[in-house]
């Protein structure tokens, strides 16, 4: 029963897209590119207990970089070095697709990939202006697999 489900799950990783399983924007905790590293940062950081976050520049949609938590080992909050120094001196690559890429695809390119979370994008074509891409929100490994695994 339960190897069925993981089956059931497996096999519908053809069908589902990006979409289906995305953590959206408004959810996302991010950092803007202007931020201090100072304590009140860097324990709010720790709290969260994310290990990758986006950081976005002026506008949340407008993500720029993504802060690993481990950057932060030799960072002092005495210091209250800018988040900027950091992402400028780890220049962690920003890996985006599309949100109707099929789950079976997303987990080959993370499989491929090094990083274990992406940005969600897709093409706006609503209203009069240029159609323009717009950031929906993040997906990461753990959001595929457990697409795979959950039971019902
Ligand atoms: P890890 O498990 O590798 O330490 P993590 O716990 O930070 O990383 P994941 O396990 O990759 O995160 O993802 C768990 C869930 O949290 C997923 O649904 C993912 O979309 C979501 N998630 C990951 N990073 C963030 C973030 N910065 N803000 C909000 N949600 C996030
Ligand atoms: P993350 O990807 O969340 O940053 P990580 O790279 O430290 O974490 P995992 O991705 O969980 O580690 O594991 C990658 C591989 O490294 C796995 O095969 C795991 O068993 C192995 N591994 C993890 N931690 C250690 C460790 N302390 N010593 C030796 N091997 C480890």
């Amino acid at each position: 029963k339960e190897e069925l489900n993981i089956i059931q799950g497996a096999l519908e990783l053809r069908t589902k897209t990006v979409e289906d399983v995305l953590t959206p924007l408004s959810d996302c905790y991010m950092l803007s590119s202007d931020a201090l590293l100072d304590f009140c940062t860097m324990s709010d950081i720790m709290q969260s207990g994310f290990t990758r976050i986006p950081v976005y520049k002026n506008d949340r949609s407008n993500i720029v970089d993504i802060l690993f938590v481990k950057d932060l080992a030799f960072v002092d909050p005495d210091d209250c070095t800018p988040l900027k120094t950091i992402t400028q001196f780890y220049k962690h690559p920003m890996h985006s697709v599309f949100s109707d890429t099929k789950l079976d695809v997303m987990l080959e390119e993370f499989k491929r990939g090094k990083s274990h979370l992406a940005v969600v994008q897709r093409v706006n074509s609503e209203g009069d202006g240029d159609p323009f891409y717009e950031v929906m929100g993040i997906v990461t490994l753990e959001d595929v697999i457990e697409e795979i695994i959950k039971s019902e």
